[in-house]
């Protein structure tokens, strides 16, 4: 029998490699609903290719344009619009699992409303669980959901835990995750160089195809704070169970180090297609696409420690789990605001730390008692942001320049 599957962000990176997967698999996946933002032709051409229930698209305007595009390619599927129908699709009694891959807090309330209604839940959207981490965790376990982690390092990291693995280090004689980041483009640029970079610079990983936004991400290092926080709600560990390893081949996709001295880890070509179908057909393997590894042709596998002094957002971004409660949402807040407008060459690179910085300093010590509460805190940090960059942009200043 099929299974229905919800993609929530089929236009982007991680929609395509899960489109590409389901591909390989006609009967065994069938798309239930798949959602867009801006890339509307994309998502009509892709809906004419795998006949969805329901697409989604954020306005009017938008419905429109697609409704017209299908017409011309005489295909019919229903057209549902805005937030609200990104939760239907991702609870829908049909569907059976979801793909949480918007980018973004956008992702927060779909992903959550999956846990919720008990799917199996892939998630890529990591920024979601660095928002809500307790409450969401705490939706999957009370509705039966299964959490399957996406994002590769965490991917990695479930292949490497034992198989009964519920939450407790001690129990499993487990002593520390290796959490491999790849050290992006930038990997051995001082601060002086880093002040010149541009956007299109840094969006190009030399290992990964991914959106901008990550891309960016992993320049800065955020990406690996925010996936040592994810790792940290996953596996529910402290931080400083979670140990930072350069490795530039990103071959190995992360480890997990044991009191008896073993390292497990899992090892793959750098290609999504890998953890995706691995999510989807768990327990059992599925072909994804993906080239066999050549160890040969790798011949050699490096480590160093990170440089937190020229890449700050690391530490930024422990320490916001560390202080907890509204912290990780505030942190996350910041830097999508930094991140864009650094996109949008309204900041330097270096300022996106310095603008985080800011921003977590103004951060008070909330607790959490409910989604609310993280969407209160979200909108205010965005506030901070935006009036922090607003002084930046009045200086006339490109912060961050030395
Ligand atoms: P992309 O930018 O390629 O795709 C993002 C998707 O989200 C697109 O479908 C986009 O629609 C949609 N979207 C953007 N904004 C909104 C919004 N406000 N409301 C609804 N939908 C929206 O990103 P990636 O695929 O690279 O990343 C997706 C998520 O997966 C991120 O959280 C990222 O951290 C995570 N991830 C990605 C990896 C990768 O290799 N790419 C690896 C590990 C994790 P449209 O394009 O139509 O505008
Ligand atoms: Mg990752």
């Amino acid at each position: 029998m099929s299974q229905w599957i919800t993609v929530l962000g089929a236009t982007g990176s991680i929609g395509s490699s899960t489109l590409d997967v389901i591909r390989r698999h006609p009967t065994r996946y069938r798309v239930y609903a798949l959602t867009g933002f801006s890339r509307i032709d994309q998502l009509v051409s892709i809906a004419v290719e795998f006949s969805p229930k329901f697409i989604v698209v954020p306005t009017l305007a938008a419905a429109n344009k697609a409704q017209a595009l299908l017409a011309s390619s005489q295909h019919e599927c229903e057209i549902l619009v805005g937030a609200d129908a990104l939760v239907d699709v991702a609870s829908a009694k049909d569907v059976d699992m979801v793909m949480a891959s918007i980018v973004g807090a956008a992702g927060l309330l779909p992903t959550l409303a999956a846990a919720k209604a008990g799917k199996r839940v892939l998630l890529a959207n990591k920024e979601a669980l660095v928002m809500a981490g307790p409450l969401f965790m705490q939706a999957i376990r009370d509705n039966g959901a299964e959490l399957l982690p996406i994002d590769s390092e965490h991917n990695a990291i479930f292949q490497s835990l034992p198989a009964n693995y519920r939450g407790d280090f001690s129990q499993h004689g487990i002593e520390k995750i290796l959490l491999t980041a790849s050290g992006g483009p930038f990997r051995n640029k001082t601060k002086a160089e880093l002040s010149q970079v541009t956007p299109a610079q840094a969006v190009a990983h030399p290992n990964w195809s991914m959106g901008a936004k990550i891309s960016v991400d992993s320049a800065t290092l955020m990406n690996k704070g925010l996936e040592l926080i994810e790792a940290c709600f996953l596996f529910n560990c402290r931080a400083d169970q979670v140990q930072v390893v350069v490795h530039p081949q990103s071959v190995i996709h992360s480890m997990v180090q044991y009191r008896d001295g073993s390292v497990i880890a899992e090892l793959g070509q750098p290609d999504m297609r890998t953890p995706i179908a691995y999510g989807m057909a768990w327990p059992e393997r599925i072909d994804a696409g993906v080239k066999h590894l050549d160890l040969f042709d790798i011949a050699r596998l490096d480590f160093t420690e990170p440089d937190h002094e020229t890449f700050p957002c690391l530490n930024l971004a422990k320490d916001a789990f560390e202080r907890g409660g509204i912290c990780p949402a505030v942190l996350n807040a910041a830097n999508e605001i930094a991140v864009a407008a650094f996109l949008a060459e309204q900041i330097s690179f270096l300022a996106i730390p310095e603008l985080i910085q800011k921003v977590m300093s103004l951060c008070p010590e909330k607790l959490v008692h409910c989604l609310d509460d993280i969407l209160a805190a979200d909108k205010w940090a965005r506030e901070q942001a935006n009036s922090i960059l607003a002084e930046f942009k009045n200086n006339k200043q490109l912060a961050g320049q030395e």
